[in-house]
């Protein structure tokens, strides 16, 4: 079994977004950019929240916990159509994803196959987040890509609220939004990868990085069907897992509220790498 972690960092985008090109959703792979599709086989998956409720509520957006919006965020990605159905659940048996592979770990930090919490830690299983603010491990089988489970790590250690719009700071700090986070770490749990990593310029939630994107994009839905079609895909879906060739400009991601560069992830940094490992 292999595993690859992903994680979301932050990008304020002050005003422009790049024209959407026919196509740029990029599906996980089991290795580089050859190799089958990461993607489940089975019809859906049970995602367990343990985010649980903070202490000030409602927050921003009226919510009452933050599971309400983990569960919005999984029937965002449930609305669009996908033959792939996202079931959220609220707590349960929690069995800690880290840990070395073996008994409870069918993979190496994941925990047994089809358990996929989705918890606030300190570290995902030890590595620092650095200044990524969630992560997702797709543990899969090498040979075929069937995912086998895919626990999300929330960063307890940046400040989260739920709320529409752009990225908020407050006294310099930015504030989070988790509706937004955990919609984009669903994403990963399908089986979707950063377009932006794979020198792509699109606009969509599956970016590597926090913007005013906030809700599922064309280019969202697209790979989501490209993974788990249902026949008819929406007019103007593109499916078929792939790579596209465009070359992207990073351009349009030079306007930056100056106060935030301190936490935007730095390229090739160790946590932005997806890292497998094999079975021996
Ligand atoms: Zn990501």
């Amino acid at each position: 079994m292999s595993s690859r972690p992903r994680g979301l960092a932050l990008l304020a985008l002050l005003a422009l977004v790049p024209p959407a090109p026919a196509s740029a959703f990029v599906c996980l792979r089991t290795q580089g950019d050859s190799g089958p599709c990461l993607r489940w086989v089975q019809g859906g998956a049970v995602l367990k929240s343990f985010l649980g409720v903070p202490p000030n509520v409602p927050l921003i957006n009226g919510t009452l916990s933050w599971d309400q919006n983990a569960i919005n965020a999984a029937n965002d990605w449930n609305a669009v159509g996908i033959a792939f159905h996202l079931d959220p659940r609220v707590g349960g048996d929690f069995f800690d994803p880290c840990g070395p592979r073996g008994a409870g770990h069918v993979c190496h930090n994941t925990g047994p196959a089809g358990d996929n919490p989705i918890h606030f830690v300190d570290s995902a299983c030890g590595g620092g987040f650095g200044d990524i603010v969630a992560a997702t491990t797709n543990c899969f089988d090498a040979a075929s890509g069937a995912m086998l489970n895919a626990p999300v790590f929330v960063n307890r250690n940046v400040d989260w609220n739920a709320y529409d719009g752009p990225i908020r700071v407050v006294n310099t700090r930015v504030v989070h939004d988790l509706r937004r986070v955990i919609l984009h770490e669903f994403g990963h749990v399908l089986g979707l990868d950063h377009p932006d990593e794979n020198d792509q310029a699109v606009v969509a939630i599956m970016n590597s990085r926090e913007s005013s994107v906030d809700r599922l994009q064309a280019d969202d839905v697209s790979g989501g069907f490209s993974l788990y079609p249902n026949a008819p895909a929406p007019s103007g879906t593109n499916t078929g897992c792939q790579l596209v060739a465009d070359v992207a400009t990073r351009a349009w991601w030079v306007l930056i509220v100056p106060p935030l560069l301190g936490v935007m992830r730095r390229r090739g940094s160790p946590n932005r790498r997806a890292t497998r490992s094999r079975l021996p």
